[in-house]
Formats: C-alpha cells, structure tokens, sequence
C-alpha cells in the first residue's frame, strides 16, 4: 500500500532562541514538497515559540512522560506539550532508553499516553553493536518492539523509527539490505499486531541519515522515511533529504 513519506528532524539537547530562524528556513522549503510529510522535535524550551514562528508547520517533543500529571519533577505530560502546540513526539529513543534506562514496558506506555493525547508518535526501536554482531539483530529488535507496542488503542496516528544504535551520530549507516531485511520483518510484526491497520503505520529509518544517502535508503521497500539528527539542524542538510523522499 501506499503511504506518505514522514521526514521528521530529531534536534537533542540543541537549538535555543537564536535558532528559531533555521526552523522558519526549514519550514518555508518543506512546503515546496507538499508530497512528503515532514517536521521537528525540538527541545521542550522550543516548542512555543517554534510553533508561533513557524505556524501550520509540524513541532514535537522528544519525550513525554506517561502519567497525565502529578509528582513528576523535570517531566513533560502529553496535555502541556499539546497545550504548548506540539503535533508530535518521539517516544524511546534508544538515548533515552540507554542514558535514563528508559524499559520497553516504560516506552509502551509513553506511546500510549502520546497517542491518547493525539500527537503523531514516533516510537524507537533500534539493536546494539553487539547484538548486530552477534546475528541476532531481527529478533531482538521484534522482540524489542513486541513489549514496546501500545495495545488496545487507536494506532492511526503511530509511526515506528528503525534506529540501529550503532548507526546513530557515528556516521556509519546500516547496509540497504540490512534495512531492508529489519523493515520487512518489522511490518511483519505491525501486521500480526494490528492486522490490517498495521499497514498504515509507516516504518522510518534512522541512523546518520544525510544527503548524500537519504535516496539510496529511501528506495529500499518498506522504508517510509526517515528520523534524522545532527543533519536536521541545519536546513542546507536536511532540505535535500526531505527533497529525496518527494
Ligand atoms: C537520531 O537522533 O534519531 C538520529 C538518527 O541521529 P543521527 O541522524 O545524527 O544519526
């Protein structure tokens, strides 16, 4: 089936006010490729004022936290980033579920939360090195992304990102077979999970995704677009990958 290509720009623990400008540039290319759904999570001190600059365009957040409110210091719930403006957010991005030991059964009730909230939801999936290494990267990533599935709850808004972690901000990329391989048997998954609506949920790459690489990715089947970090900062990179999807 077909599905609409989703570009979406990861920006860290980068981007103050100052940056606001290279949002606007971002934004104001991307409507020149109205075929390829696109947009931004940016830190949670940017949404506001991203959304303000940049109206109409798609703003998320890179985390949100699953409780609805309450004794949570630091944490974000869905209802204050929508309330913020946000349209999206990333869910277990292996930073997280590595640095803040963030568990499969955590990420399934993130997505949840977010998807109740009605915020396209990006959940992150992804092996180690070691695990690649070993040969056992499909399984463990099907298992990875069995106990990290929201059930029970409408998935229409669901996204999955395949983000090997050793692929992210190193500048080596997963092979297009490899990704191939992953994605195939990750709709395999969606399917078995959801059956029919499984199909809709576009499956993204990530991992040092840039120009020179996004077409040659982006032709592998199964592949609905892309996660991309450090070449989101910057409009002169990430607009030629949104242009590779079109
Ligand atoms: C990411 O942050 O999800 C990512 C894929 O980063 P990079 O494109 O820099 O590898």
């Amino acid at each position: 089936m077909a599905r609409t290509k989703l570009v979406v720009g990861n920006w860290k623990m980068y981007g103050v006010g100052s940056d606001i400008a290279e949002i606007e540039a971002i934004a104001a290319s991307a409507k020149k490729f109205p075929q390829v759904e696109t947009g931004l999570c940016v830190p949670a001190t940017l949404i506001e004022r991203a959304v303000r600059a940049v109206p109409g365009f798609p703003i998320g957040a890179q985390d949100v936290h699953f409780a609805e409110k309450g004794a949570h210091t630091g944490c974000v719930a869905t209802a204050m980033l929508v309330d913020a403006g946000a349209t999206m957010a990333i869910v277990g991005h292996s930073e997280r579920r590595d640095a803040q030991r963030e568990t499969d059964d955590e990420v399934r009730q993130k997505a949840s939360a977010a998807l109740d909230a009605g915020l396209l939801t990006i959940l992150c999936v992804g092996e180690s090195l070691t695990v690649r290494e070993a040969g056992d990267a499909v399984p463990n990533v099907e298992r990875q992304l069995d106990s990290s599935l929201p059930r029970g709850i409408d998935v229409s808004k669901l996204a999955l990102a395949y983000e090997p972690i050793w692929a992210i901000g190193t500048g080596r990329t997963a092979t297009a077979a490899d990704i191939g391989e992953m994605h195939s048997a990750l709709r395999r998954r969606l399917r078995a999970a959801y059956g029919d609506a499984g199909d809709e949920i576009r499956i993204l790459y990530g991992g040092s995704v840039k120009p020179m690489n996004a077409a040659e990715i982006f032709s592998v089947k199964d592949v609905d677009g892309a996660l991309v970090g450090g070449a989101s900062l910057k409009a002169a990179d990430f607009v030629p990958i949104i242009e590779a999807a079109a």
